[in-house]
This record gives structure tokens, C-alpha cells and sequence, in this order.
């Protein structure tokens, strides 16, 4: 008889987005004459430029010609594609990165959820706390993370690094030495990030430690403030201990044509192994490239035309990041992030916990967010909301919530 991986079975049911859409459906079909906004999504509304779209048309065009046509594409990537990363994304910051330490896939969350594989089972991990939970779940899938307490809503073999108000969302270096580390800069959920100076000290501890950041870079692009770097790879010392994820998504609206890539540094080893190799075989078996077809589409991300497109739909998100940001700051809240990134992070008032917030704001205002406490323990108490809405409706939630302070 077969078993089963029993590990899947630790991991509690995800049930924050499943219990936002039952109260709001809910909500909805008592007071059908209101009019809900949702600001808790995570996802983009802004259609794909159209310097992209008018590449994605040309490939397409390419596939249907015999003379043009692609099939599998080189397992790491186009070097058309490599090689316009590393110069735009790279060398221009000045970072020391090679079209070949560039991985090209179907986004970041595949990498971020696969690349645990190549690391020992008995790895410790850290994360911080509030989380992105991709990075906690595949573990747990892996059965690294030991047994899960629900009344703590923690793993008894995850390093907690928790981010809050108090420590200025600055993670602490750990006392116990993680083996990886899953560091997300700026980060989703609550919107704040790492200076030069800060991400330096998590560098210098994980060559000093013998462990690997994984770093999720996918809100670069979002990044307003000088001194917030927008590669790992700005830090000196990244190259021995670091991992980046990047990813098209949220900087070009590609949450549904999926791209992304991950750049594996040939210096970082372990004893004279070196992690890209790994990475190239499990790339090599386990993936068969990201199409032809998205992967021009990533091409002209970066031409003249799509990059001007592209940087104006994030000027979009980050205008209605602003309206959120300020708005709630008029009217007396405490807010984090939004000014690097499309989340604020609102700090939870009057005695209320993170879901009391949720069902007070969807049925005085009619606005939809996100509790904090989905995101990890560190979490209650904070409240997310999203930038990725349209302008008008971004003003007429923040309008509402604004009016529940008078
Ligand atoms: C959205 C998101 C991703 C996923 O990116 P894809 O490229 O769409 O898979 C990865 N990391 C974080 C923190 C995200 O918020």
C-alpha cells in the first residue's frame, strides 16, 4: 500500500484568503445595495503594456514560422534575456553578477518554494515574522520544520525573527545559528525594508555563520528611497552567502503570463561544491525552461519604450500607496511601508485585534484588507492593505476610513 508524504498533513489549512472571501461574499449578499472595495489582494489590476504586448505578438507570430519557430529553450534561459538582466538589473547598480549565475523561470514563487531542496534535510531555517508563507510551507513539506503548536501558530523547529513597530521591522540577528535564512526586501506583508547599512550586518552574519540568505527581491522595483539597495549583490560579501529571487510580477504585471529568475552566485559553495550546480541539475530536471514567448515579453520589460510603461503602471500603485499612507495618517493611525513598496502595514487600535479590524472596516466602511495575524504571530494586531487597486477606488476607501475617525 502506498503512504503518503504525512508531512502535508502538518500544514494547517490556509485559511486567510478563504475566510476574507466567505465574510465578504457574506457581507455582500446582506447589503447587496453596498458597494465593497478590496484592497487585500496581492495581485495587479493594470493590463500588460503595450511595448510588451506588442512583443508578446511578435513571438507569437515567430512560433507559427517554421524558419522562427522555438522549441525547448536553453535550460537556464534565452541569453538574450540573461544578458539584458545583468546589465539593466546589475551591472548598472554595480553589482558583479554573470548572464550565467542567471537562472530564468516561471516566477519567484517556484523558486522560493523549490530551492529549499538543495540543502540538507536537517537544515534549520529563520524567517521573519510576519512572513510571506511560501517559504515556512515548503519546508514543512520537506519535514524540516519539526511540529506545529496552534495555539502559538509556530513551528517548534523554525527560528522566528519577529518585525514589529518596536524593532523598527528591522529582524534581530537570531541566537540560535539558522542554516538559511529567508530574507524579503522590501517586504510583502508589511511594506518596510532593509537600508545598505542594516542588510550589511545580515551579510557579514551569514559569512561569519556559514548560512545562506534566500532573498526575495520582488518589490524592487517599488523602491523609492537612496539608501534601500535593490540587489543583495550591492552588499559587499553577498556573493559567498546569497540567493536572489526575482520576479516580473508586481514590477510588470506578469502575476498571470509568469516569469521570473534567481541568481545563484558561482562563489557561494559549500566545501568545494558549489550551490549553482545544484541548482543548474535540479533546474535541469525538474524544469523545462519558461516559453519563448514570455521570456521576449521579459525581454521588453527592459527596451526603452516597455521600461517607461512599466515604471509608470508602478508610479500608478505607488500614487495610490501615498493616498493610503497619508490618508490613514491624517486621520490618526499609525501606518508603516508603502513608500518602497504597494502594502502598507496599519497598526491596529482601540483594543482590537487583527480580525475584530477586518470585520469593523468591512461593515462601517465597506473596505476590504488583510489581518495581519494571516502572516504569522508578530502580525496581530497590524493590518494590510494594498496599493494594487484602481486610483478612484483607493480614494474612496481611503475617503471611508478617514470619515469612521470623526
Ligand atoms: C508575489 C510574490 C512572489 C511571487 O512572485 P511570482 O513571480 O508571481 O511567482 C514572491 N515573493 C513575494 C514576497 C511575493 O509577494
Amino acid at each position: 500500500m502506498f503512504k503518503i508524504n504525512e508531512n502535508y498533513l502538518k500544514l494547517p489549512g490556509s485559511y486567510l484568503f478563504s475566510a476574507i472571501a466567505k465574510k465578504v461574499a457574506a457581507y455582500e449578499e446582506a447589503n447587496p445595495d453596498r458597494q465593497v472595495i478590496r484592497l487585500g489582494i496581492g495581485d495587479v489590476t493594470l493590463p500588460i503594456a503595450p511595448a510588451i504586448v506588442e512583443a508578446i505578438h511578435k513571438a507569437a507570430d515567430e512560433m507559427g514560422q517554421a524558419r522562427t519557430f522555438h522549441g525547448y529553450a536553453p535550460d537556464l534561459g534565452y541569453a538574450f534575456l540573461r544578458e539584458t538582466i545583468v546589465e539593466k538589473d546589475y551591472r548598472l547598480w554595480g553589482c558583479h553578477v554573470e548572464a550565467d549565475e542567471i537562472f530564468i523561470s516561471d516566477g519567484a514563487k517556484s523558486d522560493c518554494g523549490n530551492i529549499q531542496e538543495i540543502f540538507s534535510e536537517d537544515s534549520r531555517i529563520a524567517v521573519c515574522d510576519p512572513v510571506y508563507p511560501v517559504y515556512v510551507d515548503s519546508n514543512v513539506m520537506a519535514g524540516r520544520t519539526g511540529s506545529y503548536d496552534p495555539a502559538t501558530g509556530m513551528w517548534s523547529n523554525v527560528i522566528y525573527m519577529p518585525c514589529t513597530a518596536q524593532n523598527h521591522f528591522v529582524p534581530e540577528l537570531p541566537q540560535e545559528t539558522p542554516d538559511l535564512i529567508y530574507l524579503c526586501v522590501p517586504n510583502n506583508p508589511t511594506g518596510t525594508t532593509l537600508t545598505r547599512d542594516q542588510l550589511k550586518v545580515w551579510v557579514d552574519y551569514a559569512n561569519r555563520a556559514g548560512a545562506v540568505i534566500l532573498y526575495d527581491a520582488a518589490y524592487e522595483a517599488y523602491i523609492s528611497e537612496e539608501d534601500v539597495p535593490h540587489s543583495i549583490f550591492e552588499i559587499e560579501g553577498a556573493r559567498t552567502c546569497a540567493i536572489e529571487f526575482r520576479s516580473f510580477s508586481k514590477k510588470a504585471g506578469f502575476t498571470g503570463v509568469r516569469l521570473g529568475f534567481t541568481v545563484v552566485p558561482k562563489d557561494l559553495k559549500c566545501g568545494d561544491v558549489m550551490l549553482h550546480s545544484l541548482w543548474a541539475r535540479r533546474h535541469g530536471t525538474k524544469f523545462n525552461g519558461a516559453p519563448y514567448i514570455e521570456q521576449r515579453a521579459g525581454e521588453a520589460v527592459y527596451s526603452e519604450e516597455g521600461s517607461r510603461q512599466v515604471m509608470e503602471q508602478v508610479a500608478y500603485y505607488k500614487r495610490n500607496a501615498m493616498v493610503i499612507y497619508e490618508g490613514l495618517k491624517e486621520a490618526g493611525h499609525t501606518v508603516f511601508g508603502g513608500i518602497n513598496s504597494p502594502y502598507i502595514w496599519l497598526k491596529v487600535e482601540d483594543g482590537m485585534d487583527s480580525w475584530e479590524f477586518f470585520d469593523y472596516l468591512l461593515e462601517q466602511a465597506n473596505v476590504v484588507g488583510t489581518p495581519g495575524s494571516g502572516f504569522g504571530p508578530s502580525g496581530e494586531g497590524y493590518f494590510r492593505l494594498t496599493a494594487f487597486g484602481t486610483y478612484e477606488n483607493t480614494v474612496e476607501a481611503v475617503k471611508r476610513i478617514k470619515a469612521l475617525r470623526r
